[in-house]
């Protein structure tokens, strides 16, 4: 089944475009986090970030941060949160590789989203052991 980005890259649902080549699209998001909420959405079907190839996420990024300077430029925001939500576990809801870029302002109120956690004892060099390249 076609996942809700598809439908709106093949034109059969609505959508307020920012921008389209022919790797990615740049939509509002219809539920922002602050409003001018943009998604930066592959045309290929990738599930998941780690299913991309290098090569379309570096120009997915790049298509970012020009999100993000527009935002700046015509929003004022202050900072952007760049995220990608990576499989279910981490709140991904539509399995098809996109970028939130989500203007932020001093005090706009929104809390943080992951609680952080401390480490105990040797806990954080026995982490970095564990996850070494
Ligand atoms: P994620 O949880 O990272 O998969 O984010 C999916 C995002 O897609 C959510 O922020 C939704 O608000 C947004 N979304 C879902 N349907 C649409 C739609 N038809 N148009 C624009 N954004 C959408």
């Amino acid at each position: 089944m076609a996942t809700i980005f598809e439908m709106i890259i093949n034109g059969d649902i609505p959508s307020t475009k920012l921008y389209e080549d022919d790797k990615c699209l740049v939509i509002l998001d219809i539920n922002p986090i602050n409003y001018g909420h943009a998604l930066v959405i592959s045309k290929t079907v990738y599930p998941t970030f780690t299913d991309c190839p290098a090569e379309t996420l570096s120009h997915m990024m790049e298509i970012a941060k020009r999100v993000d300077k527009k935002q700046r430029e015509a929003l004022g925001a202050e900072g952007t949160n760049i995220i990608i939500n990576n499989s279910p576990a981490s709140g991904q809801e539509v399995p098809h590789l996109h970028i939130h870029v989500i203007p932020r302002f001093k005090d706009d109120g929104k809390t943080a989203f992951i609680q952080k956690e401390k480490y105990e004892g040797d806990g954080l060099s026995a982490m970095g052991a564990k996850l070494c390249l």
